[in-house]
């Protein structure tokens, strides 16, 4: 039995697969997607405030808790709710079953809002394919109109164009860190190869919807004249850029054991951030540089 949906179908996501599946039990949900073990969990809130980077937004959503995208710098590991699940990052996904819900009976006028999905979490990451939560959440916020950056690695974004043609105000981020697929396999290992991204911002920017480029953190790259190159055939005019840190600070503690490293295998210095940077600034039309990149749409 397919689980996929048709996007017509208005029925809330578990109300659809337990229908679909003939039952009411939450068998149909996967509890495992490769390395990642999928579980599912009640959360008390969906719509929040955020702090520190992403402070000018007015709300964050996370659909999910955890990453099966598992990149070696993501400092959102240092916000995983113990130790353990810190060291694993990347290996579990929590799906928040009653977001959804949790958005319907929400209260808060959003029209207008900054709106940032997502600032912990990929929105598109493998699970969301099966379970379109995410999808779910867009369909509702459609209705409120709030100004919407969304942020992924995830080529599955472009399965959503028809939605995000339907806000007044949004725009979709695409990561995309190196030109090379040596770099991204060892940083990324877990997400989608680099050309496969830029098709998918390209179709995205293609449809009419606003589109950015994030190199967040810009990673080593091999040849930065035929990176920008890249960049500028996908369409998008917007871009962002910053630098890797392996510090404490926006990238905290809990990531920097596993890219450090790596890092210094590459011998990627700010020297050679700053070099590559200066390409981009040269070659594309509209580069903004880290938090300042990031202001809400
Ligand atoms: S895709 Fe984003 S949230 Fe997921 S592991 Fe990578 S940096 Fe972290």
């Amino acid at each position: 039995m397919p689980l996929r949906r048709d996007h017509s179908d208005p029925l809330p996501l578990f109300v659809h697969l337990a229908e679909a599946n003939g039952s009411t039990s939450p068998t149909h949900r996967p509890t495992r997607l490769g390395l990642a073990v999928i579980d599912y969990k009640e959360v008390s809130g969906i719509l929040t405030k955020p702090k520190g980077f992403m402070a000018g937004y007015d709300f964050t959503i996370n659909p999910y808790s955890g990453c099966a995208f598992g990149c070696a710098y993501c400092y959102a590991a240092s916000f995983a709710p113990d130790e353990r699940s810190a060291d694993t990052w990347g290996r579990w996904v929590t799906v928040k079953e009653n977001a959804l819900d949790l958005l319907k009976r929400s209260r808060r006028d959003l029209r207008g809002k900054s709106v940032y999905i997502s600032s912990v979490t990929d929105p598109y990451q493998p699970v969301e394919k099966q379970l379109e939560l995410t999808r779910d959440i867009l369909r509702e916020l459609i209705h409120h109109q709030p100004r919407l950056v969304i942020q992924t690695r995830s080529p599955l974004v472009a399965r959503d164009v028809d939605l995000f043609k339907q806000f007044e105000v949004a725009q979709v981020n695409m990561t995309v860190t190196t030109d090379s697929e040596d770099v991204r396999r060892a940083f990324e290992p877990g997400c989608p190869g680099n050309q496969q991204r830029l098709e998918a911002i390209a179709e995205v920017c293609a449809a009419g919807v606003q589109s950015c480029i994030t190199m967040t953190p810009l990673l080593p790259v091999v040849d930065a004249e035929g990176f920008a190159t890249r960049l500028l055939a996908t369409g998008v005019k917007r871009f962002i850029v910053q630098p890797f840190h392996s510090k404490k600070g926006q990238f905290a503690a809990g990531t920097k054991d596993t890219a450090t490293p790596l890092i210094e295998q590459y011998n990627w210095t700010g020297a050679g951030y700053i070099a590559v940077r200066d390409v981009l600034r040269r070659r594309l039309p509209q580069l903004g540089e880290g938090k300042d990149g990031f202001a809400p749409v």
